[in-house]
């Protein structure tokens, strides 16, 4: 049979092992020969036990679990052309030349490149005696899919990435948590989510647990963000849309009239609007508010917009009693939801069949959801766009970054 490996690299999110158990049970079921690679590129690179043959019940009992029992890894070696000989070489002697990728952009870019280089890296091994003539021609394609592991749901590409809808889960139960003590002491609560460069957390979360304010990084308020503030949300919703699909549908499956986007083109005074605001909750008999801040959230200088800024403001000018949680690795932890493991199985076979099917001119694909259908699309263009809107992000050009992320 063929030999394929599974591994995962990056930051872990929750389903990637329904993906890893999706990926080893249906190569088994099509006659491969299944391989983990533990710890990512570096196990690749180390090889050994790293590398290991997986078995249909070595993935029993995993589906349910967080994380990836395989470990993942960031790896400096794999960015250098000796440690991908190294990797090559130790994929070569098991007879491995199908590569299903668990990652983010980064791990998916690493895993291009390997398959350019594929060739002048066994030419390498050939003639440094490290391979055999048989093995070079035997083994000269390597085959590539990828899928996207990231609780964040920053690539481009897919409508969801596996680990999105479990983070979410996750953040909402800390909020509902949340909320029952805000209640008993009517305080204010500022909510920290992950999110570095892509609001979706921080959108979604406030729409479905009716915050008052979110903050995230794709559409800063002006540089005075103080004088600037957010929508409605009746009056964003087609901002809304362009910003992402899924926080569309999110708001209409939920309570969510109380909630603010920062997308308010019209100029106004942010201290005196989110004072109001928060007052007003307060008279009509709201004994709490809550406001979301995606981690990468900024102006349109670039500044961040703390979650410690934003208490700032809100105690300097109304005293009310405000406290920040900020959530952290626990967004990451804990068991995958249902979306997740269907997500990670469904992923993981179509990673396979892309495998089997593919010929010596196939290009390396992603494997993403559109419009609850798995499909394939070329990997690096997917990975091209994900880049360009870190980019568009970076020359303050807001409006393309959401244009960029929103579905094509
Ligand atoms: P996350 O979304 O969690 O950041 P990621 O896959 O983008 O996931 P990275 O740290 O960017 O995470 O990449 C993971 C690993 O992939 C790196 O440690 C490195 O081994 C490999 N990698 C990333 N970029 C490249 C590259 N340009 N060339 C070779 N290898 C790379």
């Amino acid at each position: 049979g063929k030999g394929l490996a599974v591994f995962t690299s990056g930051g872990d999110s929750q389903g990637m092992n329904a993906a890893v158990r999706s990926v080893v049970r249906m190569g088994i079921y099509l006659g491969c020969k299944v391989y983990f690679i533990r710890e990512g590129y570096q196990g690749m690179v180390d090889g050994g036990d790293n590398i290991e043959e997986a078995n249909w019940s070595s993935v029993s009992s995993i589906i349910h679990k967080g994380g990836t029992i395989i470990g993942s890894a960031r790896c400096m070696d794999f960015m250098k052309r000796e440690g991908r000989l190294k990797a090559a070489s130790n994929l070569v002697t098991r007879g491995i030349t199908n590569l299903v990728v668990i990652g983010g952009d980064g791990s998916l870019t690493g895993a291009n490149l390997f398959r350019q280089e594929w060739s002048s890296l066994l030419d390498e091994l050939l003639e440094n005696n490290r391979i055999t003539k048989d093995q070079r021609e035997k083994y000269k394609h390597l085959h590539i899919a990828g899928m996207v592991g990231s609780i964040d749901n920053d690539f481009c590409g897919t409508d969801m990435t596996i680990g999105t809808d479990s983070a979410l889960h996750r953040i909402i139960e800390a909020i509902d948590a949340i909320v029952s003590t805000a209640y008993s002491h009517q305080r204010t609560f500022i909510m920290e989510v992950m999110g570095r460069h892509c609001g979706y957390l921080a959108v979604v979360t406030a729409l479905s647990s009716e915050a008052d304010y979110v903050f995230i990084p794709e559409s800063p308020p002006t540089v005075d963000w103080r004088d600037k503030l957010c929508y409605k949300l009746e009056q964003a919703r087609v901002n809304i849309m362009s910003l992402y699909y899924l926080a569309l549908v999110a708001a209409l499956a939920s309570e969510a009239d109380q909630v603010f986007i920062p997308e308010d083109p019209v100029p106004n005074n942010w201290v005196e609007k989110l004072c109001k605001r928060l007052q007003q909750e307060r008279k009509s008999g709201q004994r709490l508010n809550i406001i979301i801040v995606a981690e990468g959230a900024i102006d349109r200088e670039g500044q961040p917009i703390t979650a410690e800024l934003v208490k700032k403001v809100v105690v300097d000018n109304l005293q009310q009693d405000t406290r920040i949680t900020v959530l952290g690795h626990v967004q990451r932890g804990g068991s995958p939801s249902a979306f997740d493991r269907i997500l990670g199985c469904r992923m993981g076979a179509e990673a396979v069949m892309a495998l089997m099917e593919a010929t010596p001119e196939t290009e390396p694909c992603v494997v993403t959801l559109d419009g609850n259908q798995a499909v394939r699309l070329p990997l690096m263009d997917c990975v091209r766009r994900t880049k360009a809107v870190a980019q568009a992000m970076a020359d303050k050009n807001w409006d393309l970054a959401v244009q960029l992320r929103g579905r094509s």
